[in-house]
């Protein structure tokens, strides 16, 4: 071996020695909770909501298995499920009792407690991107209607027209809860179908994110658990990452996500905590819901108290799940 090709194997060599070994992978998303009833589900509809499941889940474990960092494989994931007008985030926001769309969205890093959030917007297509823009490019942890959106526009934030929100779906529900008088949805009800992501990248680092259009009929200026740290969303790398969908009335009372986590760092395991909050807390509360939740070795439980969840997940061994009822299991 010459002096030059001698060079080229030790320089290799130190390449190979310093690069850091990539760590297990790991995502799971959640497209809401709720009553969903087989016998009012169409094939067509189902395979819809299963192809956006995979999809999202898909989109967010390539950004991992590229080396890229959690927070983005969140973002990738949700971006999929805001641009959707089968879930209540983005595109397919519920409305409020004034008639308009009002979007909450939230996102946390586990490797620095690092959070950002924004609620009651109207005119940010991703609400999830701009929540990640409060984290990394601002002093704040919450920013809020009007001040957000100036926020946005400063950051070069995509801008849309309110009327992008509207469906003729969600218009009917809010008729149809306003005949009723419902002020909230009653237990068991369709209500919920928030979107959420938690993920594990390679360098080990967790991340967790929510966005959300609310409860159908809410009040203006009312805000739920989605973009509350802590009650709708939490990661840490020394516990693990939430996300939920439910009631948000009593995600913020019962402070879920970090209850879960605080569970999780005193030695539960994820399946004893995510069981323990959201099957024995919030239903004694009487409240629905459910979460996705993911430790720091990727293992990943989604609990849910309702019929069904909208759910899918790339484990650390690489395997596709994609649930909608109780009985999907994976
Ligand atoms: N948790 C959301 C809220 O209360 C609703 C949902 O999960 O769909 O705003």
């Amino acid at each position: 071996m010459n002096l030059y090709a001698a060079a080229l194997v030790f320089f290799a060599g130190i390449g190979i020695a310093s690069a850091t070994p990539a760590g297990p992978i790991a995502i799971a998303i959640h497209g809401g909770a709720g009553t969903i009833d087989r016998a009012e589900m169409s094939p067509e509809l189902e395979g819809a909501y299963r192809d956006r499941l995979s999809a999202a889940t898909q989109a967010g474990y390539n950004v991992l298995e590229q080396g890229g960092r959690s927070v983005d494989a969140v973002r990738a994931a949700i971006n999929i499920l805001e641009d959707s007008s089968l879930f209540n985030a983005g595109k397919g926001a519920v409305f409020n009792a004034a008639g308009q769309n009002e979007l909450d969205a939230s996102v946390m890093d586990g490797a620095t407690l690092n959070a950002g959030a924004v609620a009651a917007i109207h005119h940010i297509r991703n609400p999830i991107d701009l929540a990640i823009e409060v984290m990394e490019h601002s002093r704040h942890v919450m920013m809020i209607g009007e001040g957000a959106e100036v926020f946005a526009r400063e950051r070069g934030i995509e801008w849309i027209d309110p009327s992008y929100f509207r469906t003729e779906r969600r218009w009917q529900q809010l008729l149809k809860a306003q005949s009723q008088q419902a002020a909230a949805p009653p237990p068991g009800s369709s209500f919920y179908s928030t979107v959420g992501a938690v993920a594990l990248d390679q360098s080990g680092n967790l991340a967790a994110g929510t966005s959300t259009g609310g409860m159908t009929n809410k009040r203006y200026g009312r805000v739920g658990d989605s973009p509350i740290i802590g009650a709708g969303t939490y990661a840490s790398n020394s516990s693990c990452a939430v996300s939920g969908t439910g009631h948000g009335e009593y995600f913020i009372r019962y402070v879920v996500a970090y209850e879960i986590c605080s569970r999780v760092a005193g030695g539960a395991s994820v399946r004893e905590a995510g069981d323990g909050v959201i099957n024995g807390v919030l239903r004694d509360a009487g409240a629905d819901g459910g979460a996705v939740i993911m430790a720091p070795d990727g293992s990943i439980y989604m609990p849910h108290n309702t019929t069904g969840m909208y759910r899918a997940s790339i484990n650390t061994r690489g395997e596709l799940f994609v649930g909608i009822y109780g009985e999907d299991s994976g």
